[in-house]
């Protein structure tokens, strides 16, 4: 099983660094013992190249694997061309920075379906992606895009959604948030069977480093509510059997923690899969 390797890390800068900015987030997730940090642009891409470079020369110095996540105000299903040109700018901007960063993806929400027909939604987006896909090789970045499961049934990315969109697009990765799964299906994880069933829907190429995004969650019958820690009251969503599940498939990859304690999370998750 010496193969089998899982890093675990924070969505953003850890709530117990000193100081809120990325750098400092960096050398703090290294001293809780964690190895990768997405940085967080999800009101925006406000990180300059400059701080970018400094940025990924410490995540270089520390061993810490970065990743980018993209703003959440982006629709690449928009009648409207403005909001379409400025939701591609927004996923291209973050890839341009992530890749000076060092990061290996930018994941993002990729458009809301807007009571259109959800199969017709597809493919006009996995088509856009197509050309966001083709601009970064033709730059020579590096860095991949990976559209995110989500929560809402009202947004494009259920799991089969996002693995069509992924086999379709050659270098398109899949960013698995199996709380976004969990609460988009109102509460699809009943036992620790219904992971290793998610999983094997995840061809197995991804699955030798397959991106995740981990959290508590609350759902309602529309899906995703908020974020909660995996211990508080109203979660359902079990990380044990998630972790059980991957260890079992044999999956090696990265998982983000998005509960609000982000590095609690994240600790608990590793101490975990340590166990196993
Ligand atoms: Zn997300």
């Amino acid at each position: 099983m010496a193969s089998l390797k899982m890093l675990f890390g924070t969505a953003g800068i850890p709530g117990s660094s000193k100081k809120r900015d990325s750098v400092s987030g960096i050398k703090r997730v290294k001293e809780l013992g964690l190895q990768a940090m997405e940085l967080e642009f999800v009101r925006g891409v406000n990180m300059g190249e400059a701080t970018a470079k400094e940025v990924g020369k410490t995540a270089k110095e520390e061993d810490i694997v970065l990743s980018v996540h993209a703003p959440y105000y982006i629709n690449l299903n928009s009648s409207e061309k403005a909001k379409l040109v400025a939701s591609k700018k927004r996923i291209l901007d973050s890839a341009r920075i992530g890749e000076i960063a060092g990061a290996k993806i930018v994941t993002f929400h990729p458009a809301y379906f807007q009571k259109q027909d959800k199969k017709e939604v597809l493919e006009k987006v996995t088509n856009v992606i197509e050309e966001l896909v083709k601009y970064v090789e033709e730059q020579g970045w590096k860095i991949k895009l990976a559209p995110e499961t989500t929560g809402k049934a009202s947004q494009l990315g259920s799991l089969k959604e996002t693995i069509y969109m992924c086999r379709k697009v050659k270098g398109l990765l899949p960013m698995v948030d199996f709380s976004h799964l969990h609460a988009r299906d109102n509460g699809r994880f009943k036992e620790r069977k219904d992971f290793e069933k998610a999983i094997e829907e995840i061809p197995e190429k991804f699955r030798k480093m397959l991106y995740m995004h981990a959290s508590g969650i609350r759902f309602s019958a529309k899906g995703e509510r908020n974020h909660l820690d995996f211990e508080e009251e109203g979660n359902s969503f079990r990380y044990k059997w998630l972790l059980e599940a991957l260890h079992k498939k044999k999956v090696s990859g990265r998982i983000i923690c998005e509960s609000p304690d982000i590095e609690g999370g994240a600790l608990l998750m590793q101490k975990y899969w340590k166990k196993l």
